[in-house]
């Protein structure tokens, strides 16, 4: 494989942006934002607080109650995501490396995953944009015309975690943008820089001032007074399911709609009949990509027993190959976790596994500088033991053996969690069975990881509420119309 190492880029936006202004916070606060791969400062960006959350959100208020967006024809709407989509195609590299700089993805990884998924999720909701209308209705009323409109759900507030930055920013603006709605982004306090970036290219697309605002700072302050806030119709989170119980809560008292993206545990469930090649690389995947830094990630391996010593052995030697390192070198397959907090928690529950299971690939930190870990494969796991319930969000992945198709599927749905789950079999009766038993907002199967902008995406169970990405996402952001003429 050809190796070039990507130059870093120098960093550019630091403030928010509202109104279409970009400023400093009202408090003059600043905070540090890092690399990842050096554990180096590499930028202060502007610190909001409830100050600028109020000022974001009464810029966002105005320009839906009177500025051009709510006047505009659907159909401009769209082409305005349109030319976002191709100023973020024109400025891929760019974008890729901002990211790598400020998150620890390989480059590779966000050039071949998350700007394609940025620009199709753009195309496809901008085609959405026209398409968005009611019905009429057949009412038992002599005389009366009933019909429904969709209308935009009004002011949305995003707060979105550090793993996708730029993919998780698309799958709320899109979809907003698309209905009619206006914003104020919270950006992940790890990762602030792409969204500013991606500020600029709205802006240069023409989508009006105070359609899309952002406020980096913390989540206990900024994001907090986002969800706080009256004049906030709808909170859209990603992260954590005890933020989300935090979130809830506090949205109660201005009832504003919500829609949530949790974590995950996922089960991967290889049968013997499966193509032994394809399920290795598909466990791979599912646990290793993005640091395991995934929601989705495939984090509970279950593996028929008469093909479990065979399938370990083939899994740990490509774990044991896998190159770990310089997320700028276009060859490196895994780069570093994205702060040295989530470095010590996934570090610390390897050291938990290495008690309660055995550590059969990885199981250390690499380097002396930045936050790297190899990827680490447990056997001997039981569904029970605290690294196969609990997210760790990092390349950890949890082995366990299996006999029969009752006892796997009970297993897998043993978690409080349900985002998604994978199957690998040769046998289509067993693959329907267990997409249908298994209660995850996605099945993969024989495959594991595919997205696209059409399909939708969310959890069951403590993994979120609503979904994201196809028609489904749309319904989020409006609210349905009932209007009754009288003509007689
Ligand atoms: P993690 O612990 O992995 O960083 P979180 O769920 O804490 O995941 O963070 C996801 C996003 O939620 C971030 O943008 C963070 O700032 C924000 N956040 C954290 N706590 C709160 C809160 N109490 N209210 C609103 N947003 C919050």
């Amino acid at each position: 494989m050809t190796t070039d190492i990507i130059a870093p880029p120098t960093v550019g936006q630091t403030k928010n942006l509202i109104a279409g202004q970009w400023i400093d916070a009202q408090s003059g606060e600043t905070f540090d934002t890092y690399s990842p791969s050096t554990g180096r400062a590499i930028a202060r960006v502007a610190s909001g607080d409830s100050n600028d959350i109020n000022q974001a959100v009464t810029a966002a208020r105005k320009a839906f109650e009177s500025g051009p967006w709510p006047k505009m024809s659907a159909r401009d709407r769209g082409k305005l995501l349109f030319k976002l989509a191709d100023l973020i195609e024109e400025n891929a590299q760019e974008l890729a490396a901002l990211e790598v700089l400020n998150n620890g993805k390989p480059i590779s990884e966000v050039l071949a995953a998350d700007i394609p998924l940025m620009i199709s999720t753009f195309r496809y909701y901008a085609g959405w944009a026209d398409k968005v209308y009611g019905e009429t209705i057949p009412v038992d009323a002599p005389g009366y015309f009933c019909y429904t409109r969709k209308e935009p759900v009004g002011v949305c507030g995003q707060i979105i975690p550090w793993n996708f930055p730029m993919l998780m920013l698309t799958w709320k603006w899109a979809p907003a943008l698309a209905s009619g709605c206006t914003m104020v982004l919270k950006p992940a306090e790890q990762t602030p820089l792409t969204a500013l970036r991606l500020g600029e290219l709205a802006v240069e697309a023409g989508i009006p001032k105070g359609v899309i605002n952002i406020v980096n700072g913390f989540g206990e302050t900024a994001g907090d007074a986002l969800v706080k806030h009256p004049g906030v119709d709808k909170i859209a989170f990603t992260g954590e399911y005890k933020t989300a119980q935090i979130i809830m809560a506090n949205a109660a008292p201005t009832l504003k709609r919500l829609t949530f993206e949790l974590g995950g545990k996922s089960p991967n469930v290889v049968f013997a009949d499966a193509d032994l090649n394809k399920a290795v690389a598909g466990a791979m995947a599912g646990i290793f990509f993005n640091q395991g830094e995934v929601c989705c990630a495939g984090s509970r391996l279950f593996i028929e027993e008469e093909i479990h010593d065979e399938f370990v052995s083939r899994f740990s030697d490509a774990a044991d190959a896998r190159k770990v390192g310089d997320p700028f070198d276009t060859s490196t397959e895994q780069g570093a976790q994205v702060s040295k907090e989530q470095f010590d928690k996934v570090m610390s529950y390897i050291e938990l596994g290495k008690q309660e299971a055995n550590c059969v690939a990885g199981g250390e930190s690499v380097g002396d500088k930045g936050w790297f870990v190899r990827p680490t494969i447990f056997t001997n796991v039981q569904n029970d033991m605290r690294i196969a319930q609990e997210e760790i969000f990092g390349p950890v992945v949890s082995v366990i053996p299996f006999k029969d198709t009752n006892e796997v599927i009970e297993q897998s749905n043993t978690t409080i969690y349900g985002l998604a789950a994978a199957v690998w079999t040769r046998d289509i009766s067993k693959a329907f069975r267990l997409s249908e038993s298994m209660r995850a907002g996605t099945v993969w199967v024989n495959c594991y990881n595919t997205f696209d902008a059409g399909a939708p995406f969310g959890g069951y169970k403590y993994s979120g509420q609503g979904r994201e990405c196809g028609k489904d996402a749309l319904n989020n952001y409006l609210e349905t119309k009932t209007v009754w003429v009288n003509t007689n």
